[in-house]
């Protein structure tokens, strides 16, 4: 293989971290430590190749996933103009998951259809 070794860099209140984003296991370890960071310290940012996250505490605004439709107590990951759970937003950066497609479709467990 040998191509260029992959960085992440990860923004937090008081500092910055870069780390290595090539194999699953790195990214599980960064997601991991974002997780970490935004919630000792409310808030972090993580730029991972052409993705910029922003992740913060969810607090009293309750948000909904626009992809899975779960609700962000926790933490919300936004990417742009979606918001995501931690699930969804490692998908993502995985490129499993389409990205700006979520808009404002409601969570699945609203749409009821009447038959
Ligand atoms: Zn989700």
């Amino acid at each position: 293989m040998g191509g260029t070794k992959r960085t992440a860099r990860i923004d937090f209140p008081g500092g910055k971290l870069l780390m290595p984003a090539d194999t699953p296991y790195d990214r599980e370890i960064l997601f991991e430590y974002v997780r970490h960071s935004a919630r000792s310290r409310g808030c972090a940012a993580l730029a991972l190749e052409d993705q910029n996250w922003s992740v913060k505490r969810g607090g009293a605004a309750v948000g909904h996933c626009e992809s899975c439709g779960a609700r962000c107590s926790g933490l919300i990951y936004e990417l742009g103009i979606d918001q995501l759970c931690a699930r969804c937003a490692r998908l993502v950066s995985a490129g499993r998951l389409k990205r700006g497609i979520f808009g404002s479709r409601r969570p699945p467990h609203s749409k009821k259809i009447a038959v």
